[in-house]
């Protein structure tokens, strides 16, 4: 039954896309290593097999959610005989190399590849805000597309199969950096003897007006123009920045997210680069490996 899916891996991600499958009315078969998972999706009215052999062999589409590039290899280097004929989709998160690796391993077995990266927490699947990175060939995403869309947005990211992994990376870098600037943000309130609950929407709202930034920064690093029309210049931005070093200090807050980004802005105006917006730290970052 070409409706069908196999999910492999049934964490806590990999029983949320079963149950999202499960839910757009697709016959669903399932398989973790450790039995007992899938018992809510068994009830829900998946099937589930002994092996992850048989779990191939259910379906022509297989999706792969397990913790890591290597347990992706452990369970299917076993059964790489059953993936011909298979559509293989790797939502496992990994590196670009991972996914370019896996993608050459399972054309070698006669199987479709897709690589993805998921943006979204399991419950978030199945529901608008969920939107899921693939990359490989256009054509198995179209064919699949559908299918897929049950788990959230389906997003093309490009043929080389380590495009989604790249993206998703580089969505989780933005995102870590606005979990780190927060985590600054609390750590004053709560240094101060402030409530982090009464100081959090306002800090939301700060977050969500200065994400603008993304928009006017990413124009100024396609033209490589950093110093037309500046609000904020970098040496203005350098020497106030110098203030939240400070007052964490004085406070007996760690500085330890807050220097690496002082280091580099102070780098560049030395460099005679003070005029420029702060995008051009940038240029302190890419191009330290050459290709
Ligand atoms: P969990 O830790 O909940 O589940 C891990 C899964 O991997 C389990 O099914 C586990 O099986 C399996 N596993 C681990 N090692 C092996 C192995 N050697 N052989 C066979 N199976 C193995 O993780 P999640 O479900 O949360 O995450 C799965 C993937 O989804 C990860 O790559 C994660 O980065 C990605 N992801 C997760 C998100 C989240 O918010 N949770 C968000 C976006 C992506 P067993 O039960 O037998 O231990």
């Amino acid at each position: 039954d070409d409706k069908g899916v196999t999910v492999l891996g049934l964490g806590a991600m990999g029983s949320a896309l079963a149950g999202a499958f499960l839910a757009a009315g697709r016959p669903v078969t399932v398989w973790n290593r450790t039995p007992g998972k899938e018992a809510a999706l068994v009830a829900a009215g998946a099937a589930t097999t002994g092996t992850a052999e048989a779990a191939l062999a259910a379906n022509r589409l297989v999706v792969v959610c397990l913790q890591d590039h290597r347990s992706v290899h452990e369970v299917l280097d076993p059964v790489g005989d059953a993936l011909a004929g298979r559509v293989l989709v790797n939502l496992t998160t990994g590196t670009p190399e991972q996914a370019r690796e896996l993608d050459a391993w399972a054309r070698e077995r006669g199987a479709e590849h897709l690589d993805g990266g998921i943006m979204a927490v399991p419950p978030m699947i199945g529901t608008p805000g969920a939107f899921v990175l693939y990359s490989g060939a256009r054509g198995v995403f179209d064919a699949h597309r559908a299918t897929l869309d049950a788990l959230g947005g389906s997003r093309f990211a490009g043929a080389d199969p380590g495009a989604a992994s790249l993206q998703d990376l580089a969505l989780l870098s933005g995102m870590y950096g606005m979990f780190g600037g927060a985590l600054q943000a609390f750590a004053l309130i709560r240094s101060a003897g402030g409530s982090a609950t009464e100081f959090a929407p306002v800090l939301r709202e700060w977050l969500g007006s200065m994400s603008d930034f993304v928009t006017g920064s990413a124009e100024q690093i396609d033209t490589g123009d950093y110093g037309t029309g500046v609000d904020a210049t970098l040496a203005m931005q350098a020497a106030s920045y110098v203030h939240l070093v400070e007052v964490a200090e004085s406070q007996g807050v760690g500085t330890e997210l807050l220097l690496p980004l002082a280091g580099l802005m102070d780098r560049r105006v030395a460099d005679g680069h003070g005029h420029e917006d702060i995008t051009s730290v940038i240029e302190l970052l890419v191009g330290r490996r050459s290709l």
